[in-house]
Formats: C-alpha cells, sequence, structure tokens
C-alpha cells in the first residue's frame, strides 16, 4: 500500500467522523480547506498541508468529543509526526503550527477573535489563549509562519454544510508529487 492509498484508506474509514462542534465532517473539512488553498493558488505542498491539516483526528483514538472533557488531543502534532516519514517542512510545518496561528490571530486580529465559532473559543482556552507579545514575536521567527496563517483562515472557513467541492480522488496526483515513501 503507498502511502496516497493509506491517506484515502484513512478517509474512507475515519473521515464521516464528526469536525467536533461543527457541522462538516472530517472528510468534508479537510475537501473545503484544500479547495480554499487551490483556488488561491496554493503550492502543491501548501494545498496538501490544507487537504490532511487535521489528519491528526484520523490518527489518534480518543473520543471525539475530547474537548468537552478538557482533553487537548494535540492532533497537529500527532499530524506532524506521521507525515514527517513522507513530506518536508513545507507542509509539516504549516500543519505542526496552525493551532497556534489560531493564538497568533487571535492576538493581531481583534476581529478574528470575536468571530470564532463557540467550539473554536473553548478550544481556544485548551490551547493556551492568545499570544503575549513575546510568543508573537517568537511565532513569526518561524519560516513557515505565513503558510500557516494562510492555512488557519482556510480551516476557520471550511465549515460550510452541504457544499459542493471537488473529491478526495481530485488531489490524488498532488497527493503523489508531494507525499514520498520513507
Ligand atoms: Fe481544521
Amino acid at each position: 500500500m503507498t502511502v496516497v492509498d493509506e491517506v484515502c484508506e484513512l478517509f474512507a474509514r475515519r473521515g464521516h467522523e464528526a469536525y467536533v462542534g461543527e457541522p462538516v465532517s472530517q472528510l468534508e473539512h479537510g475537501l473545503q480547506a484544500a479547495h480554499l488553498a487551490e483556488q488561491e493558488g496554493a503550492s502543491d505542498a501548501l494545498v496538501v498541508a490544507a487537504l490532511l491539516h487535521d489528519i491528526g483526528h484520523l490518527l489518534h483514538k480518543l473520543p471525539e468529543d475530547a474537548a468537552d472533557h478538557g482533553i487537548d488531543t494535540r492532533h497537529e502534532a500527532i499530524g506532524r509526526a506521521w507525515l514527517a516519514r513522507y513530506c518536508g517542512p513545507e507542509v509539516t510545518e504549516p500543519i505542526r503550527l496552525h493551532v497556534p496561528a489560531k493564538r497568533y490571530l487571535c492576538a493581531t486580529d481583534p476581529q478574528y477573535l470575536a468571530g470564532l465559532s463557540p467550539a473554536s473559543t473553548q478550544s481556544l482556552r485548551l490551547q493556551g489563549g492568545p499570544f503575549t507579545a513575546e510568543e508573537k514575536a517568537e511565532f513569526e521567527r518561524n519560516p513557515y509562519y505565513r503558510d500557516a496563517v494562510t492555512l488557519r483562515r482556510w480551516d476557520d472557513l471550511a465549515k460550510i454544510p452541504n457544499l459542493s467541492v471537488p473529491e478526495l480522488e481530485h488531489y490524488r496526483p498532488r497527493l503523489e508529487q508531494v507525499l514520498h515513501e520513507a
């Protein structure tokens, strides 16, 4: 089984699971994020990062309402660790940083903070709240921080129920381009 087959199999097996607190499934959420990336002419790596940014949720075995019980699933770290076997930092860094990117945006964009969904506001607390000035400066030293912030904005928009977007198979060429067997 190739890594691309494995990704497709993961989505087939667990993609129907809820994107917790939002009216879309994990698969719908990833497909909508990838579609936004593609529409904006993002690189192959960033389109794949958008598609797979929450793959950690499909890999861990915690209950899907873990956040309701005060458990941070650290899905961004799980996803990064799994993907690091198959691709470089241009994919894994925006994924690893998509949660801190939310804390960054909450510290730098008051409208962003005000516009968070109830579920996202709840998880912000678990994630550590808005960045301090020091944390913000540190974040901006990462060469991929802009990609992470861009990915975060797609992530936040990819929650529209019953939106018609290209299917997973549409991304197979990009996945094969970006992911390589270890
Ligand atoms: Fe997400």
